[in-house]
């Protein structure tokens, strides 16, 4: 199926929607990105993620990205997902922001336009049920590790190493270990419950440590105090996994996602948990 993509403020078919091989975002992953939901033509979260695009946008330096997020809250992405067809069931959304196109070394040149991207595409709801109803492996990984996880900007190598790695490995995730430590994985964030309570790795509260400020994992906490579970953001290692009562894993697509086996272990009897299942619940 050809898509129709949003680029630079026109919907082209995507063999038209062309970037130039001077692109920053191409030549240095020089840009930030959003993956989001979208259900029946209304992207969920989307305050929450245009949020974290405004910060990764402040944090780089990028201009554009207030003009952007008027023309989404305008009406393009809902003219994007009906120019598709996706206008009724779920559907991924992806906005992207490049710092533009220069001919400069690692310092930008001045006064270049942001290239501004959305893409909406379908989501294959069957197989995110699957995982959703089965759980998934993860293996962990600590030799490629991201060096901003704090921003979700293009640099997502380490990432796509590490799941690469997962997968040779017949895992579906790879969770990032640093010095020792539990952070994330390749695209999500992870939680463990443990005695009744939910357990995640914190924020860091910088950009180049931590986690990535998942808005699931924010909509997690939020749904768990509300209905009265407790959450706490504290540093795990990996035996606290292997040791969890139940783990999941959570990202926009997927919401949250059962961690059943890490490194080819079980965890939590190897089956979804009740909470975990409580969680899918409530996120719904
Ligand atoms: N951590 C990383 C490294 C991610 O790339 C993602 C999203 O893809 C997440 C966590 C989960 O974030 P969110 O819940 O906002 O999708």
């Amino acid at each position: 199926m050809k898509l129709k993509v949003f680029i630079n403020g026109k919907i082209l078919p995507e063999d038209k929607a062309c970037v130039s091989v001077f692109d920053r975002g191409l030549s240095y992953g020089d840009g930030i990105y959003e993956t989001m939901k979208a259900r029946d033509g209304q992207p969920l979260f989307l305050n929450e993620h245009l949020k974290r695009l405004r910060t990764g946008g402040r944090f780089l330096g990028l201009t554009g990205i207030k003009g952007f997020e008027d023309m989404i809250r305008g009406g393009a992405l809902q003219k994007l997902l009906n120019a598709n067809g996706l206008g009724r069931g779920e559907a991924y959304v992806k906005l992207l922001v490049t710092r533009g196109t220069d001919k400069a070394g690692h310092l930008p040149a001045k006064g270049i336009s942001p290239t501004l991207i959305i893409i909406a595409k379908p989501i294959d709801t069957a197989l995110i049920r699957g995982i959703q109803e089965k759980g998934v492996s993860a293996v962990f990984v600590d030799d490629v590790l991201p060096a901003l996880p704090g921003v979700k900007s293009l640099n997502y190598l380490p990432s796509v190493l590490a799941r690469m790695k997962a997968n040779r490995r017949r895992a579906f995730e790879a969770i990032f270990v640093k010095d020792g430590f539990v952070e994330e994985g390749s695209s999500s964030n992870v939680f463990i419950v443990k005695g009744g309570r939910l357990l995640t790795p914190p924020l860091s509260g910088t950009p180049s440590e931590g986690v990535l400020a998942g808005v699931t994992r924010a909509a997690v906490m939020i749904a768990s105090k509300k209905n009265g579970i407790t959450v706490r953001e504290t540093r795990l290692r990996p035996k606290d996994l292997y040791r969890a009562d139940e783990a999941f894993i959570t990202n926009s697509i997927m919401d949250a996602v059962p961690l059943v086996a890490i490194e080819g272990k079980k965890v939590g009897g190897g089956r979804p948990g009740m909470l975990t299942k409580l969680m899918q619940e409530l996120l719904k």
